[in-house]
């Protein structure tokens, strides 16, 4: 006998299909708790999948998918109730997935996919989350009370997680009960902060300080960004305005810039001038791209994807494009350049 969330016709059981390396270890405690996430990156971006959360959570070092369940708001799937954001079955109850540090152990988590500060909520989103929900509690898998979200748990007071009424979202009926915006904001940051099971600095610096990835990097010599290490202390609070990448375009013409970073779209097998400045600039950076030739080859195209991993962990491809072309602006900005 199975659980009725797998009745539930939006559900795709991808625990075999998704990237894995190795297996998360199994709980050695019942759930009493699910706890709600989103994932901090715009609903319709194409990293905005269970699939690309897979694949960065891998390059953590971790076994898969940190969630047990990712609802993806741009898989809508028809059912006779009507439309129903895709709910993707990560892994099996029983493993324990990292998504929320220290108490991994005892906790499912939900992750919808979206930037809930600016993404607004569709009905079908809403509808999978209220149906996910009582399929869960139907199941008794967690308590029947005991929904969380990510910062209400040991630890977490001040993460932006998740940024939607998760109260009002599992209760979701039609239309009238469309869940306003989320109005209390979480704790401020600590100026430290103990690294728990599964944190990542890109999990840990999109908070509401507003400290970047850039900025942990750079207020944490010594502390490798892809290792981190359960217990060590890292500087937090104190990382504020440490890098300060500029967010936005620069005004001035690239020429002025003693490395000016191309437009457009350039891959491997690309050649051509621009090729070259962007190698330039790599190199500028410390993501090592070797000779500057002009050939977009395979150790360029391995230095974009290290950037990548770094700055832009959910659009990792090895292809230089807008994106990209801004972040890497944007630290060139803040080395002096
Ligand atoms: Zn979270």
């Amino acid at each position: 006998m199975g659980y009725s969330f797998e009745n539930l016709p939006q559900l795709q059981d991808a625990r075999k299909s998704l990237p894995i390396k190795g297996e998360y270890t199994k709980r050695t405690r019942a759930i009493t708790h699910r706890v709600w996430h989103h994932s901090l990156t715009k609903k319709d971006l194409a990293g905005s999948t269970a699939e690309a959360f897979a694949r960065y959570h891998i390059s953590l070092g971790w076994p898969g998918c940190g969630y047990t369940f990712v609802i993806e708001p741009k898989h809508v799937v028809e059912t006779k109730n009507g439309k129903r954001a895709r709910i993707v079955y990560c892994h099996d109850i029983d493993r324990r997935t990292y998504h929320v540090g220290d108490s991994n152990q005892f906790s499912l988590g939900i992750c919808v996919a979206g930037d809930y500060r600016t993404d607004k909520f569709d009905e079908a989103t809403l509808a999978s989350i209220a149906e996910l929900h009582a399929a869960l509690v139907k199941d008794k898998i967690g308590n029947v009370d005991t929904d969380k979200s990510h910062r209400e748990m040991p630890g977490y007071a001040w993460k932006e997680c998740c940024m939607f009424d998760y109260k009002a979202a599992i209760k979701y009926k039609q239309k009238a009960d469309m869940p306003a915006a989320v109005t209390t904001k979480p704790a401020q940051c600590p100026d430290t902060y103990v690294i728990q099971e599964g944190d990542t600095f890109w999990g840990i610096a999109h908070n509401n300080e507003g400290i970047t990835v850039e900025d942990l990097i750079a207020a944490n010599p010594g502390v490798e960004p892809t290792k981190l290490k359960v217990g060590q202390r890292i500087n937090l609070g104190k990382a504020k305005n440490v890098y300060t990448p500029m967010p936005e375009e620069p005004k001035k013409p690239q020429e002025y810039y003693r490395f000016p970073v191309p437009d457009g779209i350039l891959k491997q097998g690309s050649k051509r001038d621009t090729v070259k400045q962007l190698q330039r600039a790599l190199n500028a950076v410390y993501f090592k791209c070797g000779d500057v030739d002009g050939i977009y080859g395979a150790k360029t195209k391995d230095a974009v994807t290290r950037f990548q991993l770094v700055y832009l962990p959910y659009e990792i491809d090895g292809v230089y494009g807008p994106n990209t072309r801004k972040k890497l602006q944007a630290v060139l900005k803040s080395k002096g350049y």
